[in-house]
């Protein structure tokens, strides 16, 4: 046990069992806590952990509001840019999260924002190290290095600056010309018109959804965690010293403390105990295909289409698109096929595009600054939620986190 005082012995609930309501309840049963994981899904990570980009990007934790977005303003609201769009609406939500995104979006802002993100990344890839080595998990995790091409020479040049700022935090990432770039992946050579990656050698792949099932057979297995599934939670309310769990099914549960893992649907639970979180959906997609003639080993980020390109066994995962305030989850046949199309013109023989075995949409949970919502909200209540475009790779640290908030709220 990490260490058994105060938390041990406190019956904890963590709603959600996406990959940060898996990785909170490992912290916590660490610590000692009895912890309850509760879902309403069939089983974990069936929400926006399922399929994403496969990507453990420790190293590129830009925030996603910066000075470039003033440029993509136009087409993001009018919505003819294929890859990064928003739907508009009247909502008042929409407009303070919108109205918050563009105040983060100055030089300043973005180094800062980004360096926060850096430091949970980094103490993120050391707990999901140290996991690993107590409890190994099946889950095609490999150290594949990343490569992130740009095919504008302005934009390349831009991105000088932010890997200057983080190599001085520790961060092993440099450019590369597009010689250098197809000496370390092959595959690249398929790619035209290339200004210049930068490359981070030290980022992993895996499959988030086997990552999840793997830890919660431990967590049930060595840490007596529970979980249960087919369970829609529809109140939090205090009842004197601890919290009543109600759900859907009309069961009632009471707790010493609860911790809200529920991403993108958080505000819903939150509302009536007056607690705001400004959290937007991004809705993004992903396909998965088998490996084609040139498939890259290395990680490959397309900056101007917004993709990345993850090989995980035989297979090459690919993910990409943002609708900002896209709330359905629903993948749209038009929008897959935007995604197909995207990669064939980035890597044209990464994949066999025309065997495409399944496709996904989800919505990150995005916040202005783009670091997740970390906090102590009401005694006994705390949240751990809002982690964007990069959930999987903070979800360890972000754990960590939630649970000092816990142990020092007692
Ligand atoms: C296309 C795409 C690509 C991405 N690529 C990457 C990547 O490469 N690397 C990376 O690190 N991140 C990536 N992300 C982001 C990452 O997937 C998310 O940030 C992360 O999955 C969020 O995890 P979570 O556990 O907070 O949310 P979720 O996985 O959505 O989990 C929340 C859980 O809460 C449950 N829930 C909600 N409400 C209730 C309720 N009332 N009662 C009970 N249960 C409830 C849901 O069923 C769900 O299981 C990507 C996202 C998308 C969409």
């Amino acid at each position: 046990m990490k260490t058994t005082f105060p938390l041990a012995g406190r019956r904890t609930a963590v709603i959600g069992a996406g990959v940060v309501g898996l990785a909170t309840a490992y912290a916590l049963a660490r610590r000692g806590a009895r912890v309850h994981l509760i879902d309403r899904s069939t089983g974990p990570a069936m929400g926006t952990s399922f399929a994403n980009g496969a990507q453990l990007s420790y190293a590129y934790t830009d925030a996603m509001a910066g000075p470039a977005v003033w440029k993509q303003l136009p087409g993001l609201l009018f919505g003819n840019d294929r890859c990064f769009r928003a739907r508009n609406s009247l909502d008042l939500d929409y407009f303070r999260w919108g109205l918050s995104f563009l105040r983060n979006a100055t030089a300043g802002r973005n180094r800062r924002n980004t360096l926060d993100v850096l430091a949970l990344a980094q103490a993120s890839r050391e707990e999901m190290d140290a996991l690993l080595e107590r409890h190994p998990i099946q889950f095609e995790h490999r150290v594949a290095g990343k490569l992130h091409v740009y095919y504008s020479a302005e934009a390349f040049h831009t991105a000088r600056a932010m890997v200057e700022l983080k190599q001085a935090h520790g961060v092993r990432q440099w450019l590369v010309s597009p010689e250098e770039a197809m000496g370390i992946e092959p595959a690249l050579a398929g790619a035209t018109g290339m200004a210049g990656a930068v490359y981070s050698p030290e980022e992993a792949v895996g499959d988030p959804w086997r990552f999840a099932t793997g830890l919660l057979e431990i967590l049930r297995r060595d840490y007596a965690v529970e979980a249960s599934f087919n369970r829609r939670v529809t109140a939090l309310r205090r009842d004197g010293q601890h919290w009543q769990v109600h759900s859907a099914q009309r069961t009632v549960q009471t707790f010493d403390q609860v911790v809200v893992c529920t991403g993108i649907d958080a505000a819903r639970l939150l509302r009536p105990l007056g607690i705001r979180v400004p959290v937007m959906a991004v809705k993004g997609y992903s396909f998965t295909a088998p490996c084609g003639s040139r498939a890259p080993t290395t990680s490959i980020t397309d900056t101007s289409r917004k993709l990345v390109f993850a090989r995980l066994g035989s297979s090459i995962r690919v993910a990409g698109l943002a609708e900002v305030n896209e709330w359905d989850t629903t993948p749209e046949a038009a929008r897959v096929r935007d995604l197909v199309d995207l990669a064939r013109a980035s890597l044209p023989q990464a994949a066999d595009y025309d065997q495409v075995a399944s496709h996904w949409a989800g919505l990150r949970p995005v916040t202005p600054t783009s670091a997740p919502v970390i906090r102590a909200a009401s005694p006994g209540l705390a949240l751990n939620l809002g982690h964007g475009m990069l959930g999987w790779t903070l979800a360890m640290g972000s754990a960590e986190r939630v649970a000092a908030v816990l142990h020092h709220a007692r």
